[in-house]
């Protein structure tokens, strides 16, 4: 195993380039160092967090743009973000404790593609977008694309995520919902994570998008969910339909924090909550 360090992001494309082993990219580490037992013993380890220009929090062309490798306490204490995307920001109070928010980085939690993951969710109903980068190519996909599977992504060999982009107005006069459901508040891995936007004028759904995490393979927006309540006023939302298109979006299962059952009953109790509707 070699270790690198690169200057910068040529000089970590070229490394890369030449490296004959499998390559991994090392941000915070507070996942790959948990790690350790599955990393096969050919690997070279390319370490990413000093390399400021994947962590800056800036704007371009009308989206806010989040470095990679920007760690949560950057997000939690950036005024800009506190200024544009507020309840993005607020929403990530929870994750896991100060130490931790101080290592791990946005880059490193999306693509360790837990699906349990808290910044998902958000990401989802904020119409995300990534940018990825190789040696010879740059890409903007949206984030709904990235995932494919149980930890499978839209992700090529030595490609690496640059930024994450989400448009400066993603909140802007829209009701907004963001829960964490763990065994406590602080310091917990989400069992089931709810995230919502909607807009609702004259009692009626003008606009809505809801994800889910914890709940399937990997995070995601309910969209049949979401097709089935637009347009609707709150008092025609029935609660067999709402549940039935629930139980067929989301596959919770049973493991050692929580058993399937609770899972999807805590996920329809907090999507109705959501919705502001006591059946
Ligand atoms: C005690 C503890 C509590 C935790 N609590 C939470 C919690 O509350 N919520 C939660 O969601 N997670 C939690 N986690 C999980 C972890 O902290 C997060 O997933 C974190 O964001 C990972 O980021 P990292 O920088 O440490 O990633 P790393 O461990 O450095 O990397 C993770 C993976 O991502 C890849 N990677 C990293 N950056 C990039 C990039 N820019 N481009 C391509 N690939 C990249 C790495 O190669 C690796 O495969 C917790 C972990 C611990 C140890």
């Amino acid at each position: 195993m070699i270790f690198y360090r690169p200057n910068n992001l040529k000089n970590l494309f070229e490394l890369l380039e030449n490296s004959n082993a499998t390559n991994y990219f090392l941000a915070g580490g507070t996942d790959i160092n948990l790690q350790t037992k599955n990393i096969p013993k050919n690997v070279n380890i390319f370490y990413i967090s000093h390399l400021n220009v994947l962590r800056n929090i800036t704007e371009i062309n009308g989206h806010i743009s989040i470095g990679s490798t920007a760690t949560f306490s950057d997000i939690l204490h950036s005024d800009y973000l506190a200024k544009h995307l507020p309840f993005f920001q607020n929403s990530l109070k929870f994750f896991a404790s100060p130490i931790i928010q101080n290592l791990a980085t946005i880059g490193g939690n999306i693509v360790n593609g837990s699906p349990t993951n808290d910044v998902s969710p958000l990401l989802l109903i904020l119409d995300a977008k990534l940018e990825l980068i190789s040696k010879n190519n740059s890409r903007i996909i949206p984030f709904n694309s990235f995932y494919r599977g149980y930890k499978e992504f839209d992700l090529q060999k030595n490609e690496l995520v640059k930024a994450i982009l989400i448009p400066k107005n993603a909140e802007n006069n829209l009701e907004t919902f963001y829960q964490k459901v763990g065994a406590r508040n602080s310091l917990t891995i989400s069992k089931i994570t709810v995230a919502g936007l909607k807009f609702i004028e004259n009692n009626r759904i003008k606009k809505i998008k809801i994800a889910v995490g914890s709940v399937n393979e990997y995070p995601r927006r309910l969209v049949n969910l979401e097709n089935y309540l637009i347009t609707k006023r709150i008092n025609e939302i029935k609660k067999d339909e709402l549940t039935k298109i629930i139980a067929v979006e989301i596959t919770p299962i049973s493991d050692f924090r929580s058993d399937q059952n609770y899972r999807f009953v805590v996920c329809l109790n907090l999507i109705e909550k959501f919705l502001g509707i006591n059946f």
